[in-house]
């Protein structure tokens, strides 16, 4: 494995257990979520939304069929009926009392003997069997049940869409004598589908026993269909009209590839069955959209994640490869260092064909300044010498604590002559130094001496000679008196 990519390994490892860990998260968290709505859906929101329409329809429904059947069992109208229908004012007067007491958009008689058709203004026609829009009529005549509801065009009423309760009238013997009820205008209805429809976005109809559209709000286009005949419905259309109790039934079906969720509820009172139809897809979209930001948030974190742990890995990498590389007491590089660094400036010194000189610096007589005033003194001294040699060198050039007292010098593009008048300079300069002044370690003035070889590397020659010909240029300093700068030819 390459450097860099070891280097990098610890982020490739914590980005893709953040990666996954969120990636698992938010994938739980949606299926999860995706199953309870899937559940809530079809257990709970469906069979709501069809128990509160199915009690709005009572209200509106179940009235007629209750106030019809008092109008059937009316003595007035039997009566009426039987004594040979002489007055139609008096049973257009009592239609009328009905029509208004109950809100309804219509209210009529039909007598099977004169087949007269009697609403609250009079005598509207006279019925026949071979119109079609009177068969309803014939239908209720024989009819097993006291009743039907049926929806119908109102010739009473400019011919608008009417939900008819269409009651069975007997004589005191049992026999049928006509047909009695009132109409409710379909819009209420419709009205009513459509504000279920776009305040919970499902689809509400209502099929007849045999599967035929009947009413619905304003989303169906077709309106005759009958649901065994509809792409996706006739998967389960059996089973909906096989439902005749007055309970909810949980189904679904997929149109395509969507699944859609349907609830179906047999209303008895109307023969009809209420659909609600919901798809899964559109209810998930607000689902998705959360999705979609916690993955926006995931990322960001795993980036600030990411961005925090890698600067943190490079400060701390570069603070370890600093402290390796310097002296912790001059802050100088260290003798490790100096080597790589000292290769370089060979091979840079070589291209540029510029002379490199290095030059050995030590302290003269050390130990006696150790032993006069302490090693706290000897320590403040190395110190104070690596900053001044800081200072009077130039940027470029290297200074490095190659032992115990001892300095080394890397002079970058400098002849033999320059570095040892540049030695010279900072030999005088530590010479004239008050070292006392720095610290309050030691009491008087402290003055010490350095002595110095310098060599110039010969091209092709190899690190130690360089260096072993500037530690004998150095002897000869030390040999002669100290505090000078000798230099190797
Ligand atoms: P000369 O070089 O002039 O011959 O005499 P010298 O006294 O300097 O001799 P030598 O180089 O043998 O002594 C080096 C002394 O430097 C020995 C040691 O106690 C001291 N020394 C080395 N490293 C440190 C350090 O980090 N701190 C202190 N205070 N003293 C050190
Ligand atoms: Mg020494
Ligand atoms: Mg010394």
């Amino acid at each position: 494995m390459s450097k860099s990519l070891k280097q990098y390994n610890l982020l490739i490892w914590i980005s893709l257990i953040l990666i996954l860990g969120f990636v698992a998260v938010l994938a739980t968290s949606y299926l999860v979520s995706k199953d309870a709505l899937r559940r809530g859906l079809s257990e709970n929101m469906l069979p709501i939304t069809g128990d509160n329409i199915y009690s709005e329809i009572q209200k509106d429904i179940l009235r007629p069929v209750f106030v019809s059947s008092q109008m059937a069992n009316d003595t007035f109208v039997r009566d009426w009926v039987i004594d040979g229908e002489q007055d139609s004012a008096q049973i257009s007067k009592y239609l009328k009392e009905v029509k208004l007491k109950n809100n309804a958009i219509s209210s009529f008689f039909v007598s099977d003997l004169t087949r007269n058709y009697y609403y609250p203004e009079g005598l509207l026609k006279s019925i026949s069997e071979t119109e079609v829009r009177d068969q309803w009529f014939f239908r209720v005549k024989n009819l097993k049940t006291a009743y039907e509801t049926n929806v119908d065009i109102d010739m009473a009423n400019q011919d608008s869409m009417t939900i008819f309760t269409n009651y069975r009238v007997l004589d005191y013997q049992g026999k049928f004598i006509g047909a009695v009820g009132i109409g409710l205008t379909l819009n209420t209805m419709k009205h009513l589908i459509d504000t279920y429809q776009s305040r919970f976005q499902r689809k509400i109809y209502f099929v007849d026993k045999k599967g035929n559209l009947v009413l619905s709000g304003n989303t169906f286009k077709q309106k005759k269909v009958n649901i065994s005949n509809m792409a996706g419905l006739d998967q389960i259309a059996k089973q909906i009209l096989a439902n005749t109790k007055n309970e909810s039934l949980h189904l679904e079906y997929t149109l395509n590839d969507e699944s859609i969720y349907l609830n179906s509820r047999f209303i008895p009172e109307l023969g009809w069955h209420l659909l609600v139809e919901q798809n899964l897809e559109s209810e998930l979209k607000p689902l998705q959209k959360l999705l979609l930001v916690n993955a926006g948030i995931g990322f960001a974190i795993t980036i600030a994640v990411l961005l925090i742990v890698l600067f943190s890995v490079r400060r701390y990498q570069t603070r370890i490869e600093k402290s390796a590389a310097t002296d912790p007491l001059t802050k100088l590089l260290n003798r490790q260092a100096f080597d790589f660094v000292f290769q370089q400036a060979i091979l840079d010194s070589e291209r540029s064909r510029q002379t490199l000189c290095v030059a050995i610096m030590d302290i003269d007589h050390f130990k006696k300044i150790n032993d006069k005033h302490g090693h706290l003194v000897g320590d403040h001294v190395l110190k104070e010498i690596a900053a001044i040699s800081r200072r009077s060198l130039r940027e470029s050039d290297v200074i490095c604590r190659w032992g115990g007292e001892e300095f080394l010098l890397l002079l970058k593009n400098c002849s033999l002559e320059k570095a040892t008048a540049i030695a010279e300079t900072l030999r005088s300069t530590i010479a004239a130094n008050d070292f006392s002044r720095t610290t309050d370690l030691t009491k008087g003035r402290l003055s010490l001496t350095v002595s110095m070889g310098v060599a110039e590397c010969k091209p092709q020659e190899s690190e130690d000679s360089v260096f072993e010909r500037a530690d004998v240029a150095l002897y000869q300093a030390k040999e002669s008196g100290r505090n000078s700068v000798y230099f190797s030819e």
